[in-house]
């Protein structure tokens, strides 16, 4: 790693960890809360679980697992070239949607609506959760004891009401302070991933088409370099060099904006950068385009009939299995059982959240096909 900067995390002056533990041997505090990650099972079942198309629709979209790959490989790069600790953006990025429900958005909103009376479901907040409490590894604490510093970067938003009952992690939304600037970055590497992967998954799927982007003016400008470039270029080679183009263009943006907002607040230490307003950002020309891009897949794309009608089933099918195993928590795993005893919608969302697509498609077959052996 190059020289961080003095407004940097850094993991020798972590605010610590829930369980106070040794200092790690040959790795930093934020390289072990990233290798903790990778060893979680509730990383693996990330590649079981849906971006924007449902696993079983074709090997080639991306899934959740490696939307997040995607999501450190940007993170990285604009922490290298911030002086920001790319071993926190890398452990943030990983870890940002280990909450997630099965069937993306469609299975996170027919959870929330399905917990409206007891609190709630927020991926994010599930996210914490999962490596707070769900993940059961240790053998001195329940979850994976991180640092501060991931945590603070995994709980992007949050609700006032929910930010009171969180204790530290929750203080910086009733205080209206700054996470890190590698959380800052975590969360941009995000959106730039998902908004070019969702152009490039949307083109493979047929759903929208090349002609359609051509309105757009993120794609449009790029497309035309290309064409002008190498004429004769067509089919993949021609997207994926558009897509390139766009994805270097919003990391350069963000890395140079950044870096002059950087100057002009001047923090000294991380301490600052959390007194100060978001520091990582887009130029307000770049902002414009990205927002035309994501308004254009929203109506275009997610909005589909054919997404819309896999989202239709997949809200069904959470619906219907919250409301069978709140109804009777017997019908759930011991584990399950066990904590339903106590929080019983609790138990139940928790349950549906760590479920892949796959394996909720089968547990609504178990539950609901008479001729399916009820395993
Ligand atoms: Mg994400």
């Amino acid at each position: 790693m190059s020289v961080l900067a003095p407004y940097a995390a850094h993991p020798e002056h972590t605010q610590g960890r829930q369980h106070p533990e040794a200092a790690p041997e040959g790795r930093n505090e934020f390289q072990r809360d990233r290798d903790r990650i990778i060893h979680s099972t509730a990383f693996r079942r990330l590649e079981y679980k849906t971006q924007v198309f449902v696993n079983h629709e074709g090997d080639l979209f991306r899934t959740r697992l490696t939307h997040s790959i995607e999501v450190a490989q940007i993170g990285r790069s604009i922490a290298r070239n911030l002086a920001l600790h790319e071993d926190l953006v890398e452990a943030i990025a990983l870890a940002h949607d280990l909450g997630h429900t099965p069937f993306g958005h469609a299975g996170q909103d027919a959870l929330n609506e399905c917990m409206r009376e007891h609190g709630g479901f927020e991926h994010n907040l599930q996210s914490l959760r999962v490596v707070d409490f769900l993940e059961q590894r240790y053998a001195e604490f329940d979850g994976l004891n991180l640092t501060f510093e991931v945590r603070e970067g995994i709980l992007k938003h949050c609700s006032m009401q929910n930010a009171r009952q969180l204790g530290q992690i929750g203080e910086r939304f009733l205080d209206k302070r700054q996470p890190s600037l590698e959380a800052q970055v975590a969360n941009l590497a995000d959106e730039i991933a998902y908004n070019n992967h969702d152009v490039d998954d949307g083109l493979r799927s047929g759903l929208i088409t090349l002609e359609q982007l051509a309105r757009i003016s993120i794609f449009s400008r790029h497309l035309f370099e290309v064409r002008a470039r190498y004429p004769k270029l067509e089919g993949r080679r021609l997207i994926h060099e558009t897509v390139r183009r766009m994805i270097n263009s919003q990391v350069c943006d963000l890395c140079a904006q950044s870096g002059k907002n950087i100057v002009a607040a001047n923090p000294a230490d991380l301490a600052e950068v959390r007194r100060a307003g978001t520091l990582i950002a887009f130029s307000a020309e770049m902002q414009q385009e990205q927002l035309e891009l994501k308004q254009f897949l929203r109506q275009h794309l997610y909005r589909h009939y054919r997404v819309k009608r896999m989202s239709s089933k997949a809200q069904r099918i959470i619906r219907e299995l919250f409301a069978a195993f709140h109804a009777d928590p017997l019908l759930m795993p011991d584990e399950f059982q066990t904590r339903a005893r106590e929080e019983p919608a609790r138990a139940v969302a928790d349950y549906i959240a760590g479920m892949t697509d796959r394996y909720a498609i089968r547990e609504y077959r178990r539950l609901f096909t008479v001729d399916e052996l009820p395993l």
